[in-house]
């Protein structure tokens, strides 16, 4: 497995995941607990790690790319069938499947 990202949030290392999942490649999260199962501390900089397997590493970089650019520039939408709100970096509904509307002009 190789290292592909380091966050701040566990909740963004799993929408990271199931970003590049949606494109299949699999991966995990490690670093997102605060107790090993042992239940001793996790150190503190050990932050949620984002990994895939090795021969996935380089879709999985300029996917992660391509999800950045969106994350920080895109805006969330509504899914207009379940009217969920849809992180910008989401092209389809996460929950049923529906593609993402275009962009209003301007
Ligand atoms: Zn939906």
């Amino acid at each position: 497995m190789i290292e592909i990202i380091r966050v701040d949030e566990p909740a963004l290392a799993h929408l990271i995941l199931g970003y590049l999942e949606t494109h299949g490649i699999p991966g995990e999260v490690v670093g997102d607990q605060a107790f090993w199962s042992d239940g001793s501390m996790v150190p503190r900089d050990m932050r949620p790690t984002v990994r895939v397997a090795d021969e996935h590493a380089e879709d999985a970089r300029r996917l992660l790319q391509e999800f950045e650019d969106r994350r920080t520039s895109g805006e969330s939408w509504f899914c207009p069938k379940c009217g969920d709100v849809v992180p910008p970096a989401f092209a389809e509904c996460p929950v049923c499947r529906v593609v993402r509307p275009p962009r209003k002009a301007g």
